[in-house]
Order: structure tokens, then C-alpha cells, then sequence
């Protein structure tokens, strides 16, 4: 398999909860596995948990598993029927009093504060902004509306406001226990649905630290797609190890036309702030049930890559879909396809910018100097992974080996584009340890005799945030 710098996070379900096929999926290039929390039991995503676990050490590679908590999305209730189909023009009413089912008139709620945050003119979007109401007048618990577009609804369809503004709070009760039930299994990723704000992500962040074992911290991403996150974006970032472009909920939220020019925005903000960003939604969507993308797809998953991300996701392609490993192995080649059509504008990241720490600087040195030199390789001895995530914030071909004692450390590294982690318990001699590295990544295959390459490293070694050393080595 070439080597591909972009990372594939890859939904779990019912398409690819096999030991079978979850191993094929790996093989093929998945790095991070998520466990979506809006479908299944506290119970199915421990035993999923383990299941990865497993898969990945029967594979030999580390893979992170990302706890994406469902967030307050706020629904319709269930319908007598499953579903009804709307008309454009009929009357339909939402209603947070109603206990009986739904039918073609009116339907529960399961967000009971909806009718005191809508008024009459706005516009609700229903199932992914399929179908389209206006809201007439609200009386009481009932929303009245008018079917603008319309189409089938069926049960626990989300519902959006154009323009944003709904205030359900980002952590539901059910996310806290979520959460919990993340920290079970060592997660190394939880990602927030729906933060409006940096508090919210602080206040996640206090509940996994609290729920985790003593040492064990995961990071946090948290998903913009509410209209409120953009103009509060720089503040959520600076509160979170890194972010998700939620293309399906931001898009109904901010319309369509609004979304790639976000993209590119919250990739380019991510990277700046030193934090990791995920393109995700529909990025293979035809492949639930086609054998191969269409050519829409292939230049949205490239153009993400040329945008700069760290990870492009799948979301029902793996976890509904008929080709979960197919849909991987494609994503996997358009990836590497794309990665050679970067162009580097490394001086450019440089200009004007210092540095006050002495381990971001030798980071930046390893760099610029194994990008001008033409080094094979880049190795960073890391504890805490922070080494190997600022130079994985610029973009160059020469790849990133990122070695360290730490499997937490090596787990939340994959998601790090251009970052290849690898388990290195090294010796506490500095001299001994340096040879080690070489030999393990002669063994590896990853460099060979006359190659030359940077390493940094930090002296006493095996310190956190210690790194003050870059060598440039040719292997013997
Ligand atoms: P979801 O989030 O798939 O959990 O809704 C991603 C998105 O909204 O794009
Ligand atoms: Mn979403």
C-alpha cells in the first residue's frame, strides 16, 4: 500500500461490526474508528470497543476509537404509521404537549422547549433539510406550520432553524452517561455535537476528566455544525484538541452554498491554532449502494486533502452501507492521488511567525531542515505527542515517524495527517536509545543504508515536553 499521509476515520455499524471485516477495513487504511452514540446501547459500544481492540492488535497497528456523542438534535416523535408523506401547502403542527403517536396533522417532540425558541416566519428543516416548513404562529405547546417543500417524515427525523438559534444545551443527560461509558473503554477521542461555545467544550471536558481513569485524557473535537459556532470558532478551537466539519448539519443550518468556504476556513483556522480537523459527511455517500464513487465524490475527498485536513471521515458508506471495505480502499487511493498535488508554501508558514518554546522550535528546525535537505525521513521521540503535532501542522512529503513508550500517546497520534506512530520503548541513554531508532526503522523498512534523516529528541530523555535536541543522521 502506498504511503498516505491523510487520515480515514471510519463510522462503526451494523455493515462492518464483524471481526472479519473490521480487520479488511484496517488492513486497508482505516485509522480511527467511530462509535456513533446516537444508534446502539451503552453495552453494544463496549463490546465494539473491545472488538476494535482486538482487530487492531491481531493487525499490529494502533487505531483510535472516537466517542461521538449524540448531542442535543432535536427530533419529531414517533408516527402511528412509521412515516407519513407532507404535501406542499397542507397545514402540519409540532407539537411538545402530545403524548399520542404522530399522523398527517400533527406529530410529539421529544425537544419540549422548541415552541418558546420559534415564532411565526422562521423556517424549520426537517430529516437533513429534505423537507421544509414555516411556522405560522405558535399557541401553547403547538407549533403551527405550512409544508413548504415537502416529502416522506418518518420517526425521530431531526429538526433544524435556518439561520441557527435553537439553545438546547450541547450535553444532554444521555451524553453524560455516554461519556462515561466512553471513559470505560479508554477512549481515545470524544467528540461534541453541537457546541455553541468554548463553556461547552470545557464543560466536556471536565466530564471525561472526571470519568477517566487517573491518566488518561482524551481528546476533544468538537463538531461545528450550528450556525452560532462560526462566529465563536477561534474561542471553541482554542478550548479543543481539534474539530469536525459537520457538513450535514452546518449545511441545514447555514445552507448549502455556505459550506465549502467554511471548510476551507475551519481546516486552514485548525491547523494555525496547532489543532486537528476532520472532514466528514457524504464524502462517499453514492457508495452506500454503488461499488464506486462518482466523480463528484472523488474531487470532494480530494479537494479536502488539498485543503489541508488531517482525516476524511465515512460516516453510513461504512456503518449501513453495502461496500464498507470497498468504499475504504477507494478513499484510501484518491487520498494518496491527491497528496501529490499539494504545493508547499513551508517558508510562507514560517514568515513572520516565533516561537517561545524551545520544543515547538526545534519541531519548526526538523522541519525546514529535512524539507531543504531532502531527508528521507522525520523522527520524533515524543511522550506527549506535541513534537510530532506541530510539524504535522505544515505541510511537506517527507513523512513523520512518530515514536513513542506511551500506547495513549501513539493511539491519539493517528489521527495526525503525515504522522505514522510507532510503539518504541526506548532506553534511557541517549547515545543507546538514538540506535535503537535506527535499527527499528531499518527493520521496519522505513529507511535504508545512506538515507539521511532528522531526529528529535529530548535530553534526559523520556521527560514530557522536554524536546531540545534535533540531529541530522545518515544511516549506516
Ligand atoms: P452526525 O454529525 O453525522 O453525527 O449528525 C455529522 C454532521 O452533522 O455532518
Ligand atoms: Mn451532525
Amino acid at each position: 500500500m502506498p504511503r498516505r499521509a491523510t487520515k480515514i476515520v471510519a463510522t462503526l455499524g451494523p455493515a462492518c461490526s464483524d471481526p472479519v471485516i473490521l480487520e479488511q477495513m484496517i488492513r486497508a487504511g482505516v485509522n480511527v474508528v467511530r462509535l456513533n452514540f446516537s444508534h446502539g446501547t451503552a453495552q453494544d459500544h463496549i463490546e465494539r470497543a473491545r472488538m476494535v481492540r482486538e482487530v487492531s492488535a491481531r493487525v499490529g497497528r494502533e487505531v483510535a476509537i472516537m466517542a461521538d456523542l449524540q448531542g442535543p438534535k432535536i427530533r419529531v416523535g414517533k408516527f402511528a404509521q412509521g412515516k407519513v408523506m407532507l404535501e406542499p401547502g397542507q397545514k402540519f403542527v409540532l407539537d411538545a404537549a402530545r403524548t399520542e403517536l404522530g399522523d398527517i396533522h400533527a406529530v410529539g417532540l421529544d425537544y419540549k422547549a422548541l415552541p418558546r425558541e420559534v415564532k411565526a416566519g422562521d423556517v424549520l428543516l426537517l430529516n437533513d433539510g429534505l423537507i421544509v416548513i414555516t411556522v405560522d404562529a405558535v399557541q401553547g405547546e403547538a407549533i403551527h406550520t405550512t409544508v413548504k417543500l415537502g416529502g416522506e417524515l418518518s420517526n425521530n427525523k431531526g429538526i433544524n432553524k435556518q439561520g441557527g438559534g435553537l439553545t438546547a444545551p450541547a450535553l444532554t443527560a444521555k451524553d453524560m452517561d455516554d461519556i462515561r461509558t466512553a471513559m470505560r473503554f479508554h477512549a481515545d477521542y470524544v467528540a461534541v455535537s453541537f457546541p455553541k461555545s468554548a463553556t461547552d467544550m470545557e464543560m466536556a471536558r471536565q466530564l471525561c476528566n472526571v470519568a477517566a481513569d487517573e491518566g488518561h485524557r482524551p481528546g476533544l473535537i468538537a463538531k461545528i455544525e450550528r450556525a452560532e459556532a462560526i462566529p465563536k470558532l477561534e474561542e471553541i478551537l482554542l478550548a479543543s484538541d481539534g474539530i469536525m466539519v459537520a457538513r450535514g448539519d452546518l449545511a441545514v443550518e447555514v445552507g448549502n452554498a455556505a459550506v465549502p468556504a467554511l471548510q476551507k476556513r475551519m481546516i486552514k483556522l485548525a491547523r494555525e491554532h496547532d489543532k486537528v480537523v476532520i472532514t466528514a459527511t457524504q464524502m462517499m455517500e453514492s457508495m452506500i449502494t454503488n461499488p464506486v464513487p462518482t466523480r463528484a465524490e472523488v474531487s470532494d475527498v480530494a479537494n479536502a486533502v488539498l485543503d489541508g485536513t488531517d482525516a476524511v471521515m465515512l460516516s453510513a458508506e461504512t456503518a449501513a452501507g453495502k461496500y464498507p471495505l470497498e468504499t475504504v480502499q477507494e478513499m484510501a487511493k484518491i487520498c494518496h492521488a491527491a497528496e501529490g498535488g499539494e504545493d508547499f508554501k513551508l517558508e510562507a508558514d514560517f514568515t513572520g511567525k516565533t516561537f517561545a518554546r524551545i520544543d515547538q522550535s526545534i519541531a519548526m528546525g526538523a522541519l525546514f531542515t529535512a524539507h531543504h535537505l531532502g531527508a528521507k525521513a522525520i523522527v520524533a521521540m515524543t511522550d506527549s505527542g506535541s513534537t510530532a503535532l506541530w510539524m504535522s501542522r505544515h505541510l511537506i512529503h517527507v513523512p513523520i515517524y512518530a515514536l513513542t513508550s506511551k500506547v495513549a500517546t501513539q493511539r491519539r497520534m493517528t489521527l495526525y495527517r503525515n504522522v505514522r506512530p510507532l510503539f518504541m520503548d526506548t532506553s534511557a541513554d541517549r547515545d543507546t536509545a538514538l540506535a535503537e531508532v535506527e535499527s527499528n526503522l531499518k527493520t521496519r523498512g522505513l529507511v535504508q543504508t545512506g538515507d539521511v534523516y532528522a531526529i528529535t529528541c529530548g535530553e534526559p530523555m523520556g521527560a514530557p515536553g522536554g524536546t531540545n535536541m534535533l540531529k541530522i543522521c545518515r544511516v549506516s
